[in-house]
């Protein structure tokens, strides 16, 4: 396409989307490099951003939108008129991470973007993540430590993406940070969460090597409530910020649950990411090569499991999901502009439907117990099909399918099922308060928790969450602590503006 005849004014009505997002899925799937396909995105964006209509009300920022308020327009509009520079510094006025959301955020902005109304929305992802790599590749991303120290000091505990957050804008405050975790390296479910197939592990370690060039600490192997007490780090810092995630799995409590064979997803992905890592880890339980492999739990967890079992070589892949399929398209308590609660393929299904010929997915299952082989290992599931009809009071309750029983034969099984909020030491020592679900408390918007000078953010403190959500926060929380510090903050709100917490 010629590029001078670009035609801004009318592009949303004269190119269509073209994500062109991942590679071929026959290629990606043989190897644990990112799924993306960088080149084949950049090539086409300029035409992407001439989509972008820059409306007045940009609904792509909004509450339904991007958390971080990024502003998106301004970007989409530098993008289209060739101005990396300063896309790129308006994308890091809202957001300390931009090459993180750009690859894993599920973009709710798209969602809320006018354009999706009646056609397909603009790729905004795609621009955000172009942005950044560019920034990169040409070099402009730099350390910028703070010119003057405040002599102010905070702990953060957890070094997950609302940790990192909250380190990156406290310090650029000028106080002095030092972050704690308790695992052996940096990045929380970045890390040992999310697979290197959604998120390469070099593009979370550059990010890390950048924060301690501009003064940050982080010190590794430590667990607050552990080998550290809290009552310590609240004597020695200023300001203790946790950002721990929400760690504690929901258990599938039916018989059987002790055979061996049955892990949480999370033990699985952990171990086979610190294998890649090159950690020295007793891996072979957790190999799904050449078995049937299980995963109970249909969300973005269960997925990452589906896509890694493949990789090993699993013989065979099934996910169970207890809830029906979304609908095809918005349903219509679910308009424009919410997140669309429509059925996907995601990467993993794609893939195993390529290589074994089959979506993996099984909904409206139910499992009623795991079988023994005899030995003490699992070696089947029992389950049934569920339908989901609603009461008189209009609440759904799951009733079994006459005749529907049917046992599965594994002899692997991943528990993908979600998290119940956070490990509570540090809570239980503090006495700090927890709201009902488990999470730590705060007022409304506010990240102070029911302790003097100990704050909470991210998953820890709303529930779990998004990448994005967790920098959301952990930007919020580092204003406040600024604010309560210092009596005032020059560190930036949603969507950049600079304004105090009271406003
Ligand atoms: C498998 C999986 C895939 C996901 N995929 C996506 C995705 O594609 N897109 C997306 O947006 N979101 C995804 N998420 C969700 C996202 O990763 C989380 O919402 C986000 O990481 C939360 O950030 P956080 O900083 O609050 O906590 P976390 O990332 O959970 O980090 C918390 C850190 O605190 C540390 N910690 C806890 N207790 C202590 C202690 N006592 N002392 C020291 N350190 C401690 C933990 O070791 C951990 O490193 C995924 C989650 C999972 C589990
Ligand atoms: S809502 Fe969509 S079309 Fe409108 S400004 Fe945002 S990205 Fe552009």
């Amino acid at each position: 396409m010629n590029k001078k005849k670009l035609d801004k004014l009318r592009g949303f009505m004269k190119y269509p989307r073209s994500s062109n997002q991942y590679r071929e899925v026959n290629t990606r799937q043989k190897d644990w490099k990112e799924i993306y396909n960088h080149k084949g995105v950049k090539a086409g964006l300029k035409v992407q951003a001439a989509r972008c209509m820059e409306c007045g009300v940009p609904f792509c920022q909004s509450d339904h939108g991007c958390p971080l308020s990024n502003i998106i327009p301004k970007w989409n509009d530098l993008v289209f008129k060739n101005n990396w520079k300063e896309a790129l510094n308006q994308l890091l006025q809202t957001n300390n991470f931009p090459e993180f959301t750009g690859r894993v955020c599920p973009a709710p902005c798209e969602g809320a973007c006018v354009l999706g109304i009646n056609a397909p929305a603009v790729t905004i992802k795609n621009i955000e993540c172009a942005i950044i790599d560019h920034a990169f590749e040409k070099g402009w991303i730099k350390p910028e430590p703070p010119v003057t120290r405040t002599g102010k000091t905070v702990a953060i505990v957890g070094s997950g993406p609302s940790g990192l957050a909250a380190a990156a804008q406290l310090n650029k405050a000028g106080h002095t940070v030092t972050v704690f975790e308790r695992n052996d390296r940096v990045g929380g479910l970045m890390r040992y969460g999310i697979p290197t197939m959604k998120l390469g592990k070099d593009v979370v370690q550059r990010r890390v090597d950048l924060m301690e060039q501009e003064g940050i600490e982080f010190q590794c192997n430590v667990e607050v409530g552990k080998n550290m007490s809290a009552e310590d780090l609240m004597n020695k810092y200023d300001s203790v910020l946790l950002c721990l995630g929400a760690t504690h799995p929901r258990d599938l409590p039916i018989p059987g649950r002790n055979l061996n064979g049955i892990h949480y997803a999370m033990s699985f992905l952990e171990t086979w990411q610190k294998k890649q890592e090159g950690n020295d880890i007793e891996y072979a339980k957790m190999l799904a090569k050449d078995k049937d492999v299980v995963i109970i739990g249909g969300g973005d967890t269960g997925c990452d499991c589906i896509a890694t079992s493949l990789r090993h070589g699993a013989k065979s892949i099934t996910s169970f999901e207890i809830l029906p399929p979304p609908p095809p398209s918005r349903a219509p308590n679910n308009p424009w502009p919410t997140w669309p609660k429509v059925f996907k393929m995601d990467y993993g299904h794609e893939e195993v439907e390529l290589k074994f010929g089959r979506d993996p997915r099984i909904f409206n299952i139910k499992s009623s117990n795991f079988v023994d082989d005899g030995n003490g290992n699992v070696c089947g599931i029992n389950t049934a099909l569920v339908e989901w009809v609603k009461d008189d009071a209009g609440r759904w309750n799951m009733k079994d399918v006459e005749g529907s029983e049917k046992l599965i034969k594994c002899d692997m099984v991943m528990l993908a099922m979600g998290f119940l909020g956070p490990e509570k030491k540090i809570a239980d020592e503090l006495a700090a308060k927890l709201d009902a679900r488990g999470n730590f408390q705060t007022p409304k918007n506010k990240y102070a928790t029911s302790v003097p000078r100990l704050y909470a953010a991210g998953d820890c403190r709303r529930g779990q969450s998004l990448v994005v959500w967790a920098i959301t926060e952990g930007r919020q929380a580092a204003r406040q602590i600024d604010f309560d510090l210092m009596g005032h903050s020059s560190l930036a709100g949603p969507g950049g503006i600079v304004y105090q917490p009271e406003d």
